[in-house]
């Protein structure tokens, strides 16, 4: 690696282990030596460049001793230098306690006083140097990061003798954000990224996604969500953003006001709820959970026990159970399997949670079809096209791949089921719900690293974590698709146009 530091001060702020494995060029303060400097940087091989070295805010709430991470590099008469992975470290640095900001650097050619530095902060820029953006030039292609510390608020003046004291801070974080450096240091080769395909949006994720857009632009803010709509962090937050609120219970939400079930479906008791309180609901249920939803109250009518094979405290679950919970016992596994009891076992049946492992849960039916031998169940088991689809393609880029991450939240079923699937290949799995959840040690060893997605998780954050893994020496993007989807279901009345 080829660290690039301004001065002394800042080049000592590197640990040992970063100068072992690093050939750092002290560059001198401003563009004429950066310019040099980045030339001198041009014959050393090294396999990643970084700049290290303070900053002064641009933008206020930075704080000294505040890290920023380049993710664009400005300097006046130039076309501005993209820092991709920038998210990756800074997620990294905060994770080591220290409070890290993505955003772009302006380089300029003398130092900056508050009011340049507010008329830059209002062109966009975070933090003001006068090295990095000519210093880039050094990196000629490679892996590129650009961490720098923040020396002064925005609004201080440079002669303002409270900088002393920011320096000393400022120079401390530089101190305990270098070892993170060498964790990218050893992260950094070119890899093969295997995507598997199916990933991502399903049918029915779309579609809840979909009628939560419509009740807004149609009826406008606020419209209730009651759970979440889809169990992913990022939409959550982005539907919260336009105008959706979403409750854990219907008595948070105002009588008669508009109310979106979630795609994991409600059981009768919530349904009559809302009308008891005149709720105006539009119900988002995935029709594949509703069809799991009327199999339960056929069985059941038919004097039937109903094994429900799924995870408990799963909303999807808690809403089929609701559909007859004199009738239906709860399976989780095959211990389970191997113990549950009903009433007249030849008239029991089961049904599952659309989003389990399809390994698994042949297990267990498999258990309970050895205990009762009259058992039935559906024409096949609940297990929805677009979990079986994922699974059986992240089970080929496993076989493959050193390392599997799988793009989704930590309350999504089928996400974690995506995981397991892999680990049982025998890859290093891991959940993430964005590239920030990274960590560079997992992958330092890896050569290929496979990437799928749960159905509840945006395409988006694949291609932003693919390109963070590029980011690091680049990468060879392949596609394992397995199966091609092209379901749609119909929006409900109550929103279509
Ligand atoms: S994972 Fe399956 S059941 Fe769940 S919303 Fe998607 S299509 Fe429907």
């Amino acid at each position: 690696m080829l660290v690039y530091a301004p001065l002394r001060l800042e080049a000592a702020c590197l640990d040992g282990t970063v100068r072992r494995h690093a050939r750092v060029i002290r560059t001198g303060m401003g563009p004429g030596r950066a310019r040099v400097a980045a030339a001198r940087g041009l014959a050393v091989d090294a396999a990643g460049v970084a700049v290290v070295g303070v900053c002064a805010a641009a933008v206020p709430g930075l704080q000294a001793g505040d890290v920023v991470l380049g993710s664009e590099l400005r300097r006046a008469g130039a076309d501005p230098v993209r820092v991709p992975g920038s998210r990756m470290l800074a997620a990294a640095l905060r994770r080591r306690g220290l409070r890290a900001h993505v955003g772009t650097i302006e380089s300029v050619a003398d130092l900056a006083g508050p009011t340049e530095r507010r008329y830059l902060a209002g062109r966009g820029a975070t933090a003001v140097d006068m090295e990095s953006a000519w210093l880039a030039a050094g990196a000629d292609g490679r892996p590129l990061v650009v961490l720098r510390t923040v020396v002064e608020h925005s609004t201080r003046e440079l002669y303002d003798p409270r900088t002393a004291l920011a320096g000393a801070r400022s120079l401390a974080a530089l101190r305990r954000a270098a070892p993170v450096l060498d964790e990218w240091r050893r992260a950094l080769r070119r890899r093969r990224i295997m995507l598997a395909a199916p990933r991502s949006f399903c049918a029915g994720v779309d579609r809840a996604i979909e009628i939560v857009e419509l009740a807004l632009e149609q009826r406008g803010a606020p419209v209730y969500v009651r759970k979440q709509i889809v169990h992913n962090e990022h939409v959550v937050a982005d539907l919260e953003r336009r105008g959706a609120i979403f409750v854990d219970e219907l008595d948070e939400i105002p009588a008669g006001a508009t109310t979106v079930f979630s795609a994991h479906g409600v059981s009768p008791a919530v349904r009559a709820e809302a009308a008891e309180r005149g709720l105006d609901v539009i119900d988002a249920t995935c029709p594949l959970v509703s069809k799991v939803h009327a199999e339960a109250r056929r069985f059941a009518a038919a004097g039937n026990t109903v094994f429900l094979i799924g995870h408990s405290g799963h909303e999807e679950i808690e809403g089929t159970y609701g559909e007859a919970p004199d009738a239906t016992v709860l399976v989780e596994n095959v211990a389970d399997a191997a113990r549950v009891a009903a009433p007249d076992p030849e008239r029991v049946t089961f049904l599952t949670q659309t989003t389990l492992a399809v390994d698994e849960t042949e297990e267990i039916i498999d258990t309970l079809r050895g205990r009762f031998p009259a058992l039935r169940g559906p024409s096949s088991d609940d297990i929805c096209y677009a979990t079986t689809n994922r699974q059986k393609a992240v089970r080929e880029v496993a076989r493959e791949s050193d390392v599997v991450l799988v793009v989704g939240s930590r309350t999504s079923s089928n996400s974690l089921r995506l995981v397991e699937v892999a680990e049982r290949e025998g890859a290093r799995a891991y959940l993430v719900d964005d590239e920030t959840d990274v960590d560079l040690a997992w992958i330092a060893d890896a050569g290929t690293i496979g990437v799928s997605a749960g159905a509840s998780a945006p395409e988006e954050l694949v291609h932003s974590l693919v390109a963070s893994l590029a980011a690091l020496g680049g990468a060879d993007v392949e596609q394992t698709t397995t199966a091609t989807e092209s379901l749609r279901f119909k929006l409900p009345q109550e929103v279509r146009g």
